[in-house]
């Protein structure tokens, strides 16, 4: 993605996997073929194969470049990670993801501040590293900020169900090591990260996916930006609201915060930046006769 300006902030994409296909009725229990042949007509193939029921997915980090600081958003699956059954499509990745984040002109030491908008395999992963056989922060210089309710959440939780699977495994190997490391900071769902007169980078609860999951605002000037986190996760979503993935902890409101941030952006100039989207990501919210829509930014 090239560099995009939210006024004096500038925020770039690091990718870790673009374009995964992953088979409709997997991620979204509701999803049948119907469904996906009428969202054929709506998306064109970087979202959703030609020839099967597969949506195409994107997994990715945004570095948000701010009052001299590199924050960077959710952190992916990471490398070496055990990912048994029914995560094993994460397990053992190797990807060059820290080439990436090179390539966007950053070492891992120059990163100031990570946040994660819930606390997911796919958010938290590159939190940690493996060294010497012992999983380290991978970002030494860097705060690391989640919330106290998905901490809350998934430290008892157990690994027996898609809920448990998709928090247990990461919250031992990708998130405890931070706190043992003394770099992890606990807070609440409306946490300001930064707040001057026209200048803000702040959170705002969205709990539905997670208990503790938010999207992040980030606003310079007259430009607004908002990371969606898993509020939302493909496009076919604008269309059927009602769509959420396997897994989730409460699918109602995890629908009713949906269409919340859905009306709050439409047929503004706020740029959307979800997790999920393949390229191109960025999107405008726009309404429709029928509920919503998307206009993309091309990467
Ligand atoms: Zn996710």
């Amino acid at each position: 993605m090239k560099t995009r300006q939210i006024g004096s902030m500038e925020v770039q994409k690091v990718v870790e996997l673009d374009g995964m296909a992953l088979p409709a009725r997997l991620v979204f229990p509701g999803a049948n073929s119907d469904i996906v042949r009428q969202g054929r007509k709506m998306f064109d193939a970087r979202f959703i194969a030609p020839d099967s029921d597969s949506l195409l997915w994107s997994f990715h980090s945004y570095v948000v470049r701010s009052r001299g600081r590199n924050i960077l958003i959710d952190t992916c699956h990471g490398n070496d990670k055990n990912r048994p059954e029914p995560v094993a499509y994460a397990h053992m990745m190797n990807t060059d993801y820290l080439g990436n984040l090179g390539r966007a002109g950053l070492r891992p030491e120059d990163i100031d501040m990570v946040l994660c908008t819930h606390l997911h395999i796919d958010h938290v992963g590159w939190n940690t590293r493996l060294s010497d056989g012992k999983w380290v922060p991978t970002f030494p210089n860097a705060k690391y900020l989640m919330t106290r309710a998905d901490y809350e959440r998934f430290e008892h939780i157990s690994p027996d169900d898609q809920e448990g699977a998709i928090g247990y495994y990461s919250f031992h190997d990708s998130v405890l090591p931070v706190v043992a490391a003394g770099q992890a900071e606990l807070i609440e769902t409306d946490h300001v990260i930064e707040r001057e007169l026209d200048h803000g980078l702040w959170m705002e609860g969205a709990p539905g996916h997670t208990p503790g999951s938010v999207i992040i605002h980030a606003q310079d000037g007259h430009g607004h930006a908002l990371f969606a986190g898993d509020v939302i996760h493909h496009p076919l979503q604008m269309a059927w609201p009602s769509l959420h993935v396997a897994g989730e902890y409460d699918t109602g409101l995890g629908m009713r915060t949906r269409r919340r941030m859905f009306e709050s952006c439409a047929d503004t100039d706020t740029l959307l930046l979800p997790a999920h989207f393949p390229s191109p990501t960025a999107a405008r919210v726009i309404s429709t006769a029928e509920g919503f829509g998307l206009t993309f930014e091309e990467d």
